[in-house]
C-alpha cells in the first residue's frame, strides 16, 4: 500500500453534505483516505447491497437486444436511457448528435467443399465488402502469420487466404483481423478468412472491425470459429486440397444519425470543471452486447445515479457520457471531443469502463506522475473491495477517452480480471448471463468512489508539463 497523502484543510470542507457532521474535517490536514472514508463506504454499500445495476442492464439488453451503429435498436435504447436518466433526477440529460457509419451484415455463409462438404461457422467482419451474389469458391491457403504469407505469397494468388493465428494477447492477435484482408489482397487473394480473436471457443465466431489499406484491393473478409480455422489448417498439413465457398451480402449504407448520451450531477463549487465517466452504448450486431459494453455503460450510469441519490454534492461536475459508435468508427468519441473542445482544459479526469465488468482490481492510468501519485492515495478507500490499485499505462487506457487523453486530460480505465473477456467478446454469446451481479456491483462501487473523490478533492489532478 502507498502512504496516504495529506491534503489541505480548506479544500476538504463541505464535500459531504449528505452524510452528517461527523465526517467533516476537524483538523488542519487530513489524509484523503480519512476525509472521504464515510462517503466512499456509503457508495460501496449502496453499490453492492443489491443488484440494481444488473436489473437495469437486464432490462436494457433484453428489451432492445444488440445496439449496432445505424440500427433502430441502438436509437431505441438511447431514447429509453434518456428517459430513465431523467427519472433518476440527473441534470442536463441530453443526446448529443453524432453521424455514424452504417454497415449492414446481410446473409452470409461459408461451406467447406473439399475434402468434404460441411458448413463452417463464420461471422463477416464489420466494414467488409460483399462477395458476388453467387459467392466466391476458391482453394484455401492457410498461413500462421504475416511472415508466412510473405514467404508463400506466390501460392496465395486467386486463393482464399486463411490466417490461423492462435490468440496470445488481444493487441498482438487483433492485427490479423484488422489488417489481414489487405495483406491477403496484396498477395493476390480473392477473399480472406481470419481465425476468431478469442481465447476460448465453443465454435462461436467472433466479429469485429477491419480496415482496408488504400494501397490494396478490397476483398471480402470474415472470421471463422477457432475450431474451423484449426481444422482447415490440419487438412492442409496433411497435404489435402481445401476448397471453400464464401457468400456475403454485406454493404455499407450512408451514415446514420446517432447520439452520445450525456447527463450530469452539477458541481456545487466549480461546475465548469468536469469529471467524465462512461462506457460505449453501441455494440456489435450479435448477442446483446451485455458485456461489451452494456455493463460498462450501466456501471458508469449507476455510479453517477448513486452519487446523486446519496446527495453527495461534489465540488466539480460529474458527467456520465455513453459514447456511440465505439465499435466500428469511434465517431462518438470524436464528436464528444469536438463538441466540448472549449471545455477540455477544464476536464479534470476522464474514466471509461470497457473491458467487461468482471472482478475489479483498480484502474489503468495515463497522465502525469503527480496525478498518478494523487490517485494512488484513493487506493485505501477501495481496499475493502480489492479494487484500489492504480497502474500506469503508456497510451490511453480506453478507446473513447483517447481523444481526450490526447488533449491532456488525465485518463483512467477500469481494470478488471479479463481472463474470461475474450471468450465472449463480439460473439453471439455476449448476453446477460455472462455478467455477474456481484462483480458488476463492485465495478459500480469502484467507479463511483473514484469519480466522486476526484470531482470533490481540493485541487485538480496535475496535468503533464508537456501538455
Ligand atoms: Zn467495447
Amino acid at each position: 500500500m502507498k502512504p496516504c497523502c495529506v491534503v489541505v484543510l480548506s479544500c476538504l470542507l463541505g464535500p459531504l453534505s449528505g452524510l452528517g457532521a461527523q465526517e467533516r474535517p476537524t483538523q488542519v490536514d487530513r489524509p484523503m483516505s480519512e476525509a472521504y472514508r464515510t462517503s466512499a463506504d456509503s457508495l460501496i454499500r449502496a453499490a453492492t447491497q443489491d443488484s440494481a445495476a444488473y436489473r437495469r442492464l437486464g432490462e436494457l439488453v433484453d428489451r432492445f437486444g444488440h445496439r449496432f451503429s445505424g440500427s433502430a435498436s441502438l436509437e431505441g435504447a438511447i431514447d429509453w436511457i434518456l428517459g430513465e436518466m431523467k427519472s433518476d433526477g440527473l441534470e442536463q440529460v441530453r443526446g448529443e448528435p453524432v453521424m455514424v457509419p452504417h454497415w449492414v451484415r446481410g446473409a452470409e455463409s461459408a461451406w467447406l467443399l473439399r475434402p468434404r462438404r460441411a458448413p463452417l461457422a463464420l461471422l463477416g467482419l464489420g466494414g467488409s465488402v460483399a462477395t458476388p451474389p453467387a459467392g466466391i469458391t476458391a482453394p484455401v491457403l492457410v498461413v500462421a502469420s504475416f511472415d508466412e504469407l510473405q514467404a508463400r505469397s506466390e501460392e496465395a494468388r486467386n486463393k482464399i487466404v486463411l490466417f490461423d493465428v492462435p490468440f496470445t494477447t488481444y493487441r498482438e492477435t487483433v492485427r490479423y483481423r484488422v489488417e489481414g484482408a489487405s495483406a491477403a489482397a496484396r498477395a493476390g487473394a480473392v477473399a480472406c478468412l481470419v481465425r476468431s480473436i478469442a481465447s476460448f471457443s465453443i465454435r462461436s465466431p467472433h466479429t469485429g472491425t477491419m480496415r482496408y489499406d488504400s494501397t490494396a484491393g478490397r476483398i471480402p473478409v470474415a472470421a471463422l470459429s477457432t475450431e474451423d480455422a484449426a481444422m482447415l489448417h490440419r487438412f492442409q498439413d496433411r497435404g489435402e486440397r481445401v476448397v471453400v465457398k464464401l457468400t456475403m451480402e454485406a454493404r455499407t449504407l450512408t451514415d446514420a444519425r446517432s447520439r452520445n448520451v450525456v447527463a450530469e450531477v452539477p458541481g456545487r463549487e466549480r461546475p465548469e470543471e468536469v469529471v467524465v465517466l462512461g462506457g460505449h452504448i453501441d455494440s456489435w450486431d450479435v448477442g446483446q452486447g451485455a458485456m461489451d459494453d452494456g455493463s460498462g455503460s450501466v456501471a458508469a450510469w449507476e455510479a453517477v445515479r448513486l452519487i446523486h441519490a446519496l446527495q453527495l454534492k461534489p465540488r466539480r461536475t460529474i458527467r456520465v457520457v455513453l459514447w456511440t459508435n465505439e465499435e466500428n468508427g469511434g465517431r462518438g468519441a470524436q464528436a464528444y471531443r469536438d463538441a466540448h473542445a472549449a471545455e477540455l482544459a477544464d476536464h479534470a479526469l476522464a474514466i471509461e469502463s470497457d473491458n467487461g465488468t468482471f472482478s475489479p482490481r483498480g484502474f489503468r492510468f495515463s497522465g502525469s506522475d503527480a496525478a498518478l501519485s494523487q490517485l494512488s492515495q484513493i487506493q485505501p478507500l477501495l481496499q475493502r473491495i480489492e479494487a484500489g490499485q492504480v497502474i500506469r499505462e503508456a497510451e490511453s487506457p480506453e478507446a473513447d477517452i483517447a481523444p481526450l487523453v490526447e488533449r491532456g486530460v488525465p485518463g483512467l480505465g477500469l481494470d478488471v480480471d479479463r481472463s474470461r473477456y475474450f471468450w465472449f467478446h463480439h460473439s453471439q454469446g455476449d448476453m446477460l448471463d455472462k455478467v455477474d451481479p456481484a462483480e458488476l456491483g463492485r465495478c459500480v462501487a469502484a467507479l463511483a468512489v473514484m469519480a466522486y473523490v476526484v470531482a470533490d478533492m481540493p485541487g485538480a489532478l496535475p496535468r503533464s508539463a508537456t501538455r
